[in-house]
């Protein structure tokens, strides 16, 4: 039958982030007529509920959507995020910021790193390399204020992401894409039936007896993968051995003190724990390996850590970390859980969600010609791309500790590392060099904060640096610091933004009454 006329029919099961943020994609970027977008979800099962930190990319999608920056800030309770504090990852008492921008900037056609390590190989090295970060000294001093459009500018230098409530999002899309022309569905898949030849999914049979059947299935369907992992039976490729961390206890407490543009990220004995400030709450968890210790001391150590009174009984969540072979195999492709997860240290998830469904509106079948296995390999090499890039960097935070006589620590400090990882540590050790992706995560910059931040020091750095005298040098480097310095000093309080620009109604209910 020729049907080329006809709308190829989409059918998103998983109302989650992953679920809602594929239907709005697809509807924002792609013809009405060309594409039907039906999204399934059950309230019976909801959602997996956490996912508070994001990467500055998130907003290339919501002004993708045309979202109000205020007004989505308002709707879901969000902060501004600079970047990831991390305490105690090398040895207890150290903390370093993962910035969203950039250290110092290029001398003499030489990246910064280079002219950092002379510096401090030659003794004249006064600073820290974080304080070369816009970002790290506007978070510091818990500032904000939009970074400078004008390129050239130092106030250019940084960018920034959010903390926000992850239900509150996905419950922000699903109203955008519904107006849209989204169909919902509201029930839970009990069946779904395949083509026997093909093997490709067909149709699925919700528990009210409804069957919606379709041409493309997207598999939202969080940690169950119900149609790639149960249907499709693509296997998993488990990366506990290189991260071990496979449960998380989540929590909010009552937001106490300044409110901090950075997520924290602090080590612990079997894992580590996560702060993220909103404007109503604060969002608290641990990420720990069950190898390492039993939930009940887990949950001690999470509310002994609470900044202020828990709001309800921490909310324990199993996973495994790695991803499925394949996001995409037949006409089911799989964004969000359903197709991988790596623990939450560099708030990568909702990132991961965003380049998949990015990837799969270009690479989108045509409606009435098939699906093309090409564009299907090209979807699953970056996919793949994508995760072993991320994992190599979160691997990097764990290995090079000083925490020594610590079970979880002595472990992953002795681990035989990802050939990808240890050929990039190997560069970095020898003259400095940082990875330089032109496709995923994470930049040069990012690269260069977490190896300083965990005490590598490389054994050389690139000769072209010696291009200035050292007192040049050194002139250079108290400039540009001071330079930060003053920027920063002049910019608003984090919470005086907020309270300016995108204060929600109900955060600013609990301020008076806690006044
Ligand atoms: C401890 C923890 C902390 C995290 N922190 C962060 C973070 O800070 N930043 C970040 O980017 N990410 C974070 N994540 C990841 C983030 O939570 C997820 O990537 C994001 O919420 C997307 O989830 P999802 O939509 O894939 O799945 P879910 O939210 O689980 O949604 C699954 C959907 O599928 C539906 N469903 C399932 N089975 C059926 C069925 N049979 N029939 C009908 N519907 C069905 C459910 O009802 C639900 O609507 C964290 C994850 C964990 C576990």
């Amino acid at each position: 039958m020729d049907n080329r006329s006809q709308p190829l029919r989409v059918v998103i099961v998983g109302g989650g982030t992953a679920g809602w943020m594929s239907a709005a994609a697809i509807r924002r970027q792609l013809r009405t007529e060309d594409y039907s977008v039906t999204l399934i979800e059950s309230d019976e099962i909801g959602t997996v509920g956490v996912g508070e930190a994001t990467l500055p990319h998130i907003k290339i999608f919501n002004d993708m959507l045309g979202l109000d920056e205020a007004q989505f800030m308002r709707a879901t309770r969000a902060t501004f995020k600079l970047g990831i504090q991390f305490c105690d990852w090398d040895r207890p008492g150290d903390c370093y910021i993962h910035p969203f921008g950039a250290f110092g900037e290029p001398w003499g056609g030489v990246e910064f790193q280079h002219h950092f390590f002379r510096a401090l190989r030659a003794g004249c090295q006064r600073f820290s390399i974080q304080d070369y970060s816009y970002g790290v000294v506007a978070a510091r001093n818990n500032a904000f204020g939009f970074p400078d459009e004008d390129r050239k500018s130092i106030g250019s230098t940084y960018s920034y992401a959010y903390h926000f409530d992850a239900g509150l999002y996905a419950a922000y899309l699903r109203s955008w894409a519904i107006e849209r022309g989204v169909r919902r569905i509201e029930g839970r898949v009990c069946d779904v039936s395949r083509n026997p030849t093909t093997g490709d999914l067909v149709d699925l049979t919700l528990k009210s007896g409804e069957r919606v059947t379709g041409d493309l299935f997207i598999d939202c369907s969080g940690f169950r993968s119900l149609l790639l992992g149960n249907i499709m039976g693509v296997e998993w490729q488990d990366w506990t051995h290189w991260l071990p961390c496979d449960r998380a206890l989540a929590v909010p407490c009552k937001r106490l003190g300044a409110l901090t543009p950075y997520t924290r990220a602090a080590a612990r004995r079997a894992g580590w724990t996560w702060r993220i400030p909103l404007q109503h709450r604060t969002g608290n968890g641990y990420v720990f390996s069950s190898q390492f210790i039993n939930d009940g001391d887990a949950q001690d150590a999470l509310l002994a850590a609470l900044e202020g009174t828990a709001q309800g009984q921490p909310r324990l969540l199993r996973f495994s970390p790695g991803r499925r072979e394949r996001a995409w195999c037949g006409n089911c492709v799989a964004i969000g859980l359903a197709s991988g997860f790596l623990e939450p240290l560099e708030s990568t998830s909702i990132y991961l969600i965003q380049a998949a469904v990015i990837d799969l509106v270009n690479l989108m079948p045509r409606p009435g010609s098939g699906i093309d296995p090409r564009l299907v390999a090209e979807f699953n090499r970056l996919n793949e791309m994508q995760y072993e890039r991320i994992r190599d960097f979160l691997v990097l935070h764990y290995i090079a500790n000083r925490r020594v006589g610590e079970p979880l620590w002595d472990y992953v400090r002795s681990m035989p590392l990802p050939e990808s990882l240890d050929h990039k540590l190997q560069l970095f050790r020898s003259r400095a060099a940082l990875p330089n992706y032109q496709y995923g995560l994470f930049a040069r910059d990012s690269w260069l904060a977490v190896l300083v931040g965990q005490g590598i020091v490389p054994d050389g750095y690139d000769r072209l640096a010696d291009v200035f005298t050292v007192a040049t040098l050194d002139e250079r480097l108290v400039n540009f610091r001071n330079r930060i310095q003053t920027n920063v000093d002049a910019m608003s309080s984090h919470g005086a933004f907020i309270a300016e620009y995108c204060r929600a109604s109900e955060a600013a209910a609990s301020e008076e009454a806690a006044a």
